[in-house]
């Protein structure tokens, strides 16, 4: 049996005949660039987080880049990110023209609000945290330390579509959340789209105008912006599929509960943990062990696809390794230790059936 890490294919023909309405109505009306669907979108989505106000925007790289931006960060300012991250975290930063420093991460794999703290200096105006793998960071313990030292908390909500912690969802603590519509995230459109929620109005209409070459209507540029717009094709098969969402996040859920039953006496597997207070999302199932690479192998000749997210920690590639950090021996740990197992909405029975299987398999091997 074969175990795709994601499976696309599916899910399209599962929702064909929805899609292709969505792209019909988009060419028949020819509104490809700010269509109805784009602020129809905006809406829905913004309802769905439960956040007044939402921009759409190119793809979730550009909705971090638009926030620091449109936050004032540039040129001598530090804002303080997690060395586990996808590498578009510590890319928007620089974008900035500010510096990135690097801090370690909790238990959880989130930016541990300790290591935050200790990175503070009078240069530092923002923290970056990321609701990586799809629960939430210690938003509340990060959301204090920025009050207590006039700091901007952003969210990277890329990985978090669903997730809450103490009931709230991302874009409750910081400034304004970043979501990213990549094909492969909890909700995917045909391509590259993003967005950004926040409670706050003003910024709401700094992120639109940036944007949206520096104006909100044709020919007014009242700063020098940039193009970054939710495409009405993108925007329209998100429409499509946002009805799904609930149920898709339901069965990663019931995926994950099972996983965790199943796996928990083995010995030599860690298991991902979820913080107290939150509802995971389950974008990503990581476990932890020591033999990840045979690991590895051994599902691969089981036919089941696997992850590393990521294979190296971001001051660890080529492109940060002159960057500040504060110590992130966590952070290098886990990225020897971490193994991503296939979960998607989806999998079927036997497909999960046969990773349950497979892994115990590997540490209880039967005898002969
Ligand atoms: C996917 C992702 C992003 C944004 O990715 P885009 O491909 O630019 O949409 C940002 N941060 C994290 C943690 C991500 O996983």
């Amino acid at each position: 049996m074969r175990v795709p890490f994601n499976d696309l294919r599916t899910q399209y023909h599962l929702l064909a005949p929805a899609l292709k309405d969505a792209v019909e109505r988009v060419a028949k009306t020819a509104t490809f660039i700010n269509g109805p669907d784009v602020s129809e979108f905006e809406s829905e989505w913004s309802s769905w987080v439960g956040h007044p106000w939402c921009v759409g925007c190119a793809n979730g790289t550009d909705a971090i880049y638009i926030i620091l931006k449109c936050l004032g960060i540039g040129p001598g300012d530090e804002v303080i990110t997690t060395a586990h991250s996808w590498i578009s975290t510590a890319e928007a930063v620089t974008q900035c023209g500010a510096t990135p420093v690097f801090v370690d991460v909790d238990d959880y794999f989130h930016l541990d609000p300790h290591a935050a703290e200790r990175a503070i200096n009078s240069r530092t105006r923002a923290i970056l945290g990321v609701h990586l793998f799809g629960q939430l960071f210690d938003a509340p313990a990060l959301q204090a330390l920025a009050a207590q030292h006039d700091l901007h908390l952003v969210e990277d909500a890329a990985q978090a579509h669903g997730a809450t912690l103490d009931g709230l969802t991302p874009g409750s603590w910081g400034a304004a959340a970043s979501f990213s519509f990549y094909p492969g995230k909890n909700l995917g459109a045909w391509g590259d789209a993003g967005a950004i929620v926040t409670r706050d109005k003003m910024l709401s209409e700094a992120f639109r105008v940036f944007a949206r070459h520096g104006g909100t209507r044709k020919n007014e540029h009242l700063v020098p912006g940039i193009n970054s717009r939710l495409d009405t094709l993108q925007a329209a098969i998100l429409r499509a599929k946002l009805p799904h969402l609930e149920s898709w996040i339901a069965r990663r859920r019931s995926i994950a509960e099972h996983y965790l039953d199943a796996w928990r006496q083995l010995h030599g597997l860690r298991l991902p943990a979820t913080r107290p207070g939150a509802q995971h999302a389950w974008h990503l199932f990581v476990v932890r062990s020591a033999d990840r690479n045979e690991l590895r192998r051994h599902l691969a000749a089981a036919g089941i696809e696997t992850g590393l997210h990521y294979p190296r920690a971001i001051p660890c590639t080529q492109a940060y390794r002159e960057s500040r950090h504060h110590g992130i021996d966590h952070s290098i740990q886990n990225q020897e230790s971490m193994l991503s197992l296939p979960l998607f909405p989806e999998m079927t029975d036997s497909q999960v059936e046969h990773v349950v299987d497979s892994v115990i398999r590997f540490f209880h091997p039967p005898p002969g």
